[in-house]
């Protein structure tokens, strides 16, 4: 199976066989609603579920404890087509869409969020220039991280500024035929280790300029003079990703390093998050569905008063209602991909499941170490593990309360009776 998804991945990737590719997007593509996997989208998620379990949770808790970066991994997945997924075939890529992207996300987040964060982050810089770059930035710079294995980062929040984007003050002012730049971002994924960033900056001075003109989004090289990352974050989860600050002190970005044009850098990176936050909801998804494996396999073979856990209706309830939830945070992942592969505005559902898979993953991961009892709260047992890297799920690419901000907008915005 997965010599078969490699020869299809290989395939895809020459131009000269740009027949098969065509075949393999249209195929992922294809037919209206459907719980039926395409042949492709199958073989994607039985590689990424063999990837996971063969060369993820190895060494998940080895980059848990040591916070080191998986390049290793990202090599191989690399190596293997498993990143990048959604960079379009005329630039190298597979242009596999938004669902099929989910199924090996979650596939890859059930081995470590950690590690898998460092691989999807990337995808989320990519993204802006995915959607808004002109044919000579998506030949240099998507290109580039097909040729090697390279990720790229997304430069928006800053210490000021998370959930009010409007609050960004990292500044670009333009100087002939170039802009400087200056500001200073924070938490951002990969900072340390990315080749290229998606940089959101001010370039209209006056404070009452809307936000829908006042920014611009740029591309920054990592190696444009200026550019400084700063020390690596010690977070509570995830910790295999790369989390920093990083400053820009008068880096000089040349005009072609602009997305779309001056002032459209709100619109860009905003847009970014339909494409992202289900992907993202995939990832939080893997997380809760193996939290459930994790606490049924223990209730099996923990016993108390002669039987095991498991046949106390309190904590096959438990297990009951992470079901549910997993379930169900699998459908909303799915609704808002297939939407926005459909071409439709999927901002309501993207939100949904980010906001529904990040909390229901947070109170499955609290419930399986429940399950585990005493052993649930020790580091010789994966799902304290699990409960850390779940938070963040709340809290990036919008917080909870942030997409429940969107989605009553968007209900009261086209109110049905
Ligand atoms: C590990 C990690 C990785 C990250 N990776 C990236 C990255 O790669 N790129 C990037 O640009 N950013 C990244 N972020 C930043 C992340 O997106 C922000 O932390 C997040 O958007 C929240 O912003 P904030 O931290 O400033 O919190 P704040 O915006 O200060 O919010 C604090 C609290 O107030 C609530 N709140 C704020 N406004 C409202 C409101 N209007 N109504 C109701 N509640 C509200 C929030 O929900 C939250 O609970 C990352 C953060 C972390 C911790």
């Amino acid at each position: 199976m997965a010599q078969l998804l490699r020869q299809i991945v290989r395939s895809t990737i020459l131009p000269s066989q740009r027949l098969l590719s065509t075949q393999a997007s249209e195929a992922v593509g294809a037919g209206g609603p459907s719980f039926q996997l395409s042949d492709i989208q199958y073989e994607f998620q039985q590689t990424a579920r063999k990837f996971a379990r063969d060369e993820i949770i190895p060494i998940a808790a080895k980059h848990d404890q040591s916070g080191e970066y998986p390049w290793e991994i990202i090599k191989k997945a690399h190596g293997l087509g498993l990143i990048n997924l959604t960079i379009p075939q005329e630039f190298g890529g597979l242009g596999l869409n938004c669902l099929t992207n989910c199924l090996v996300n979650e596939e890859l987040a059930y081995g470590c969020t950690g590690i898998f964060t460092a691989m999807e982050a990337s995808t989320l810089a990519q993204t802006p220039v995915v959607l808004s770059g002109n044919t000579e930035q998506k030949k240099k710079y998507l290109g580039r991280l097909l040729e090697e294995p390279l990720v790229a980062a997304y430069a928006v929040t800053e210490p000021g500024a998370g959930s009010d984007v409007n609050g960004v003050k990292t500044r670009a002012e333009r100087k002939g035929d170039e802009y400087i730049l200056n500001g200073q971002k924070m938490w951002i994924t990969n900072g340390g280790v990315a080749n290229w960033y998606f940089v959101l900056a001010r370039t209209n001075p006056d404070p009452k300029a809307p936000a829908s003109k006042a920014f611009t989004g740029f591309i920054v090289e990592r190696d444009f003079p200026g550019v400084t990352p700063g020390r690596k974050e010690i977070n509570m989860g995830q910790r295999a990703s790369d989390t920093r600050g990083i400053t820009f002190e008068d880096v000089r970005v040349p005009k072609e390093n602009v997305l779309i044009g001056e002032g459209a850098g709100f619109k860009v990176a905003m847009g970014t998050f339909d494409k992202t936050r289900p992907p993202v909801a995939s990832g939080a998804v893997g997380l809760a569905q193996r939290c459930l494996d994790e606490a049924t396999k223990y209730a099996l073979e923990r016993k108390t008063f002669g039987v095991p856990i498991a046949h106390h209706q309190a904590v096959s309830f438990m297990l009951a209602d992470m079901a549910i939830g997993v379930e169900t945070g699998r459908l909303a992942y799915w609704r808002a991909a297939w939407e926005i592969d459909q071409g439709r505005r999927n901002t309501y559902y993207a939100s949904i499941a980010k906001c529904h898979a990040a909390d229901f993953a947070n109170k499955i991961a609290a419930d399986a170490v429940q399950i585990f009892g005493g052993n649930g709260f020790n580091s010789e047992y994966p799902v304290e593990k699990l409960m850390r890297d779940a938070k963040i799920y709340q809290i990036y690419e919008g917080t909870s309360q942030v997409q429940r901000l969107i989605i009553s907008r968007e209900i009261l915005s086209n109110p049905k009776a």
